[in-house]
């Protein structure tokens, strides 16, 4: 029944070619989101994975989605991590390297407290860079980082070796 529920998943997510530049696979999942359904079984199998963590971390922007809707389910808040500059209290800050260029992230200041026990979620895992620098963030405020979870896994490009601390559940690999 699981597999079908995820069967029904990946049949909702959508490969884009060549966005956001050449040569890139872009895997939409805007139709899961827009489906009840299946964005209640997104949010259910996420909420398992939270277990006794106290918090949510959710990337910007999908991750801010679907971790909250995994967060409601599993009865915790959630935080969002941000790109830099739209966060007016930050607490701590990391860049990390794009295939192209440099990104940057941040936690906003005030409510993830030292010990806390956060699991991370985002959309997609495809280096890792993104969810290596949320766990970074995390691990500077003192917070553990119990997990991390993500819809769809883009094995080949190498994310869980990017997250060698980190246990990393993906509802889709690809
Ligand atoms: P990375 O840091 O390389 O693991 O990239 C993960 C972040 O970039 C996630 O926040 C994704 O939303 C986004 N991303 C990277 N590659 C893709 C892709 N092929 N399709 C959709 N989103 C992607």
């Amino acid at each position: 029944e699981t597999a079908q529920r995820l069967t029904r998943l990946a049949e909702l997510v959508r490969d884009v070619p060549d966005f956001p530049e050449p040569g890139v696979l872009f895997r939409d999942i805007t139709p899961v989101l827009a489906d009840a359904e299946a964005l209640t079984v997104v949010a259910t199998e996420l909420a398992a994975l939270v277990g006794d963590a106290d918090l949510v971390a959710g990337v910007e922007a999908r991750g801010f989605l679907i971790g909250s809707a995994a967060a409601v389910v599993a009865g915790v808040g959630v935080v969002p991590v941000r790109k830099a500059g739209k966060l007016p209290r930050v607490a701590a800050s990391r860049s990390y390297a794009l295939e192209y260029g440099e990104a940057t992230l941040e936690l906003p200041d005030g409510v993830v407290a030292p010990g806390t026990r956060v699991f991370v979620v985002d959309d997609v895992l495809a280096t890792g860079g993104t969810a290596a620098a949320t766990c970074a963030l995390l691990a500077d405020v003192g917070a553990t980082v119990t997990g991390f979870g993500t819809l769809v896994e883009l094995a080949a490009l190498g994310g869980r070796a990017a997250l060698a601390d980190t246990e990393v559940h993906a509802l889709l690999t690809y």
